[in-house]
């Protein structure tokens, strides 16, 4: 089966003035298209500096990392910006939704910057609201949803553009455990659909719900197992 990531001796320092502070100190990795990956660590351990060179948002200082086939380990600016459009979509803890955007403008948003037009972006827009169970509440603006369904909205706008990589940093952070729980189910459905899903959490019930957990410790991978029950063959 074809990875749809793969990273070879990742490495990512940050410098503050003389002084270098090693967070990824060689990462391997190899994650299937279509497979449901929890990433877990503590805190510190480097999962949003991984999540972040994953999606495109940051490079590594040193190491490769093939996506989709494509080398984007030294990418700059405009050519990263354009495989992070065209291949990723990113769910955050915050939500990052513009408060005032309905649920459907801002999932359409990426679609206005792709320039699609407005007929097309509604329609898109709602197919994935549909998707995520929120077609009744797309007139509704964040502060009248809930913490849940305003990450259903992220997760729909991360999906607008058809993206076949889901990257999402603690997502369910700020939700309840029963929220959590829906969540992980539109993840699973998502991934059901033929997308990759990659999700950082610190709970070890939400992470089971995945179908391999990757956990890092101070930089590296300590442990990387799929559930018995899943087959997945490499
Ligand atoms: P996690 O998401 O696992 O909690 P992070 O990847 O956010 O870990 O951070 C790993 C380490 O890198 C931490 O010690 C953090 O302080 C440091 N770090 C993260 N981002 C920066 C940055 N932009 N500049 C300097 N240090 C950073
Ligand atoms: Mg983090």
């Amino acid at each position: 089966m074809k990875s749809i990531i793969h990273l070879e001796e990742i490495r990512k320092s940050y410098f503050m003035g003389r002084q270098e502070i090693r967070v990824l100190k060689g990462i391997n990795l190899d994650i299937l298209k279509n497979e449901y990956v929890a990433l877990m660590g503590p805190s510190g351990s480097g999962k949003s500096t991984l999540m972040n060179i994953l999606g495109c948002l940051d490079t590594p200082t040193a190491g490769k990392y093939i996506l989709n086939g494509q080398d984007v380990s030294k990418m700059v600016d405009d050519s990263l910006a354009e495989v992070r459009n065209s291949e990723i979509g990113f769910v955050f803890q915050q939500f990052n939704l513009l408060p005032r955007l309905t649920a459907l403008e801002n999932v359409a948003l990426p679609l206005v910057y792709a320039g699609v037009p407005k007929k097309q972006r509604t329609e898109m827009a709602m197919e994935v609201i549909q998707k995520v169970g929120l077609e009744e509440r797309s007139h509704h603006k964040p502060n009248e949803l809930s913490g849940g369904q305003n990450q259903r909205v992220a997760i729909a706008r991360a999906l607008v553009n058809s993206p076949s990589l889901i990257l999402a940093d603690e997502p369910t952070g700020n939700l309840d455990t029963k929220t959590s729980i829906e969540i992980m189910d539109i993840f699973g459905k998502i991934q059901e659909s033929g997308n990759t899903v990659v999700l950082v959490t610190h709970e070890e019930d939400i992470a089971n719900h995945a179908h391999r957990i990757v956990r890092l410790r101070d930089g590296v991978i300590e442990s990387d197992k799929r559930r018995s029950d899943q087959l997945v063959t490499v």
